[in-house]
């Protein structure tokens, strides 16, 4: 299952500079002829693929991107300095489309590629250029050509990459919106209102993405309650984080439980590697919090993470932790390419 990541983005190449009208002027020296400088080069707009993107969410913020204008010409034939590139960073598999949302301009398949999208303008030339023998004092000058502004839209499967499962009540969606600090950045993602709800965890610069899977149950894969239709978000995923109420009657109970449904989905899930958070530890005293890491480091061989998603604590090493295992399965799968499930948020 994916999810397709979308932006609008405005950009712009520089203009040029426009070239200028001067003349040599010193001392004892008449006429000292045209010496206007011509502008700089407007800044090129780029677009490269890197490796610690995983979503467009940046450009949800940031929509609009320029590259400055060249500055002008100078007297004694100074060019304009030029405008600085701009440079669109995107995940790698990013694709950019044109203003008519089907012109492909460029599609981002490998890491490291770099491609000069619009290039700012030219500057315009100076009076010195203009110089000639018949002309000895010129007083023209161009201005500068203007840069390409036009809108992008930039197009993205996105993977979950990692899958939190528990029964209800657990602090799924807690967790979620508190490690992706996610719910105004995701709020006006299309795919928000699909379930199961995605987030975007960040761990330095580098991003993960987490899908919550609500309604597993007792029974959820013999059709109980909302049954395991959500699991299929979660057939890709690098990992689960299975999330247990560290409050409730019978937390290894309860893991038990999710386990059950996991093998009885199938599809390899239950084979997934999982960490175990142990929520609600802010709830929970010292003791009891001993207590039910023992339990599940001899119930479970997978790592055990006490933490509450509430106030925070515990939570990076878990995400390091998670984090390592998406890292390595995006290693292993890098040049698998996968079908579009035909979702686009973008075509109405
Ligand atoms: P979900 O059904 O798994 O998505 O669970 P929710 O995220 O909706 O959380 C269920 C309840 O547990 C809510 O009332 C949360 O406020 C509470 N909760 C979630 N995480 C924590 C936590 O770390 N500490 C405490 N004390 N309560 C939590
Ligand atoms: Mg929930």
């Amino acid at each position: 299952m994916k999810f397709l990541d979308w932006a609008k983005i405005y950009v712009k190449s520089g203009h040029g500079g426009p070239g200028c009208v001067s003349f040599h002027r010193e001392k004892f020296v008449e006429r000292g002829g045209p010496d206007g400088g011509n502008g700089g080069r407007g800044g090129d707009v780029y677009i490269e693929a890197v490796n610690n993107l995983n979503t467009l969410i940046d450009y949800r913020f940031q929509q609009h991107y320029k590259a400055p204008s060249g500055q002008h010409g100078m007297g004694r034939q100074r060019t304009g300095k030029s405008g600085e590139h701009c440079i669109l960073r995107v995940p790698v598999g990013t694709q950019v489309l044109a203003e008519d949302q089907e012109t492909i301009l460029a599609d981002m398949t490998v890491e490291g590629e770099k491609i000069l999208l619009f290039k700012g303008g030219d500057g315009g030339v100076g009076n010195a250029h203009y110089k000639s023998s018949t002309n000895q004092a010129p007083r023209k000058s161009t201005p500068g050509f203007p840069g390409v502004e036009t809108t992008l839209f930039l197009k993205l499967k996105l993977i979950a990459d990692a899958g939190i499962v528990g029964l209800p009540n657990a602090g799924k969606s807690t967790f979620l919106s508190a490690v992706s600090g996610a719910k105004p950045k995701i709020a006006d993602y299309p795919f928000t209102t699909l379930n199961p709800g995605l987030g975007v965890a960040r761990l330095g610069d580098h991003e993960m993405v987490f899908a919550d899977i609500p309604g597993l149950i007792e029974g959820a894969s013999e059709g109980q309650g909302l049954g395991d239709r959500f699991l299929g978000h979660v057939e890709r995923t690098a990992a689960l984080v299975h999330m247990i109420d560290g409050t409730a009657t019978d937390p290894i109970k309860d893991y038990d439980t999710i386990r059950h449904e996991l093998e009885e989905y199938g599809h390899g899930i239950a084979r997934k590697q999982e960490i175990i958070a142990i929520n609600k530890c802010d709830a929970l005293d010292d003791k009891v919090k001993a207590k039910l890491e023992k339990a599940f480091t001899k119930h479970s061989k997978s790592k055990i993470f006490m933490i509450s998603a509430v106030s925070g604590d515990g939570v990076e090493p878990m995400l390091a932790s998670v984090f390592e295992m998406v890292e390595a399965h995006r290693a292993k799968k890098d040049d698998q390419i996968e079908q579009s499930d035909g979702f686009d948020p973008m075509k109405k």
